[in-house]
């Protein structure tokens, strides 16, 4: 084994008709649900949202670029954020993580506890203005909202297929995802291939828990009788980039104001990580000065 939690795999099918993406991301939800103390339903919500964003993050070029996925509903599932970059950090929090469904047996669900919302798809490069897509969620299975995203606001066909497998004390046995997208020039005939041996695929997380790599899964079927290969594979793993730094510039943005409200000391917490940050009356004081030199100089 390689040191990384997961992997994405980026590769072409047919000479180059079609853009194959698909990761491995049991570890990587496994932390996530570790670290938010996630049950089931949020477990399954986030894991798909995390393959999800593991694939499309095999998008990105510019370095340090992230693509994010936010899913918000009027359901009591509530929806969840999920960050990747292009370097393969990943890091989620979900809007109600301990939310447990009446009936055990729609604990498998996600759809119908997320309801009415929406999901939207956010691309930040470098300093640019970040881009927002937005689409009201199809089903809020999450693969079908991906695809509908894709086609509707990004005009190209894509298939999507997530799998998240969870124990009933909530392990994750197995997670990932597939993504082919169809370029311009793509035959018709292909893309049928393609779609029946989609239609005929066990569920890809229960083929990863059975022992199947991803390369198996896209051999014997997902991409049996195609031509294709992999390009690329980039390590994945969940990771957050917060910092002290990071925190002081948030509350600078506050103003004074607020700042003034603080004066006991605060313990900001990251909703990503859960590290905490605290920042004493003498912290926010400093604050408040190098904002009020700040204001002298303009
Ligand atoms: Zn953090």
């Amino acid at each position: 084994m390689k040191d990384h939690n997961g992997r994405l795999l980026r590769g072409s099918i047919a000479g180059d008709q079609f853009r194959l993406f698909a990761a491995e991301t049991t570890n990587i939800v496994q932390t996530a649900r570790d670290l938010h103390d996630l049950y089931p339903l949020p477990s399954l919500l986030m894991g798909r949202m995390i393959s999800g964003v593991a694939l499309m993050s095999g998008e990105l070029k510019a370095p340090r670029s992230q693509i994010s996925i936010r899913v918000d509903a009027e359901g009591p599932l509530k929806g969840a954020i999920v960050i990747a970059s292009k370097e393969g950090d990943i890091k989620a929090f979900a809007f109600e993580p301990q939310f447990w469904a009446e009936q055990p047996e729609s604990n498998f669900r996600v759809g119908e506890h997320l309801g009415k919302g929406s999901l939207s798809v956010i691309r930040q490069s470098g300093l640019k203005a970040p881009y927002t897509g937005r689409i009201e969620l199809i089903d809020g299975e999450i693969a079908s909202d991906l695809a509908a995203f894709y086609d509707k606001s990004e005009q190209t066909a894509t298939a999507v297929n997530l799998g998240v497998l969870i124990d009933a004390d909530a392990r994750v046995r197995a997670a990932g995802g597939i993504l082919i997208q169809q370029l311009p020039n793509a035959d018709p005939e292909i893309a049928e291939h393609i779609s029946i041996n989609l239609a005929q695929t066990p569920n890809i997380s229960d083929l990863m828990d059975m022992g199947l790599s991803l390369e198996d899964i896209l051999n014997k079927f997902v991409l049996k009788g195609l031509q294709w290969k992999i390009n690329k594979e980039t390590p994945l793993r969940y990771h957050c980039d917060c910092s002290r730094e990071r925190f002081a510039r948030g509350l600078l943005l506050l103003g004074k104001a607020e700042l003034e409200t603080m004066l006991e000391g605060i313990d900001p917490v990251c909703h990503y990580c859960n590290n905490s940050y605290p920042f004493s009356g003498e912290d926010i004081r400093n604050l408040i000065k190098s904002l009020e030199e700040h204001d002298k100089t303009l």
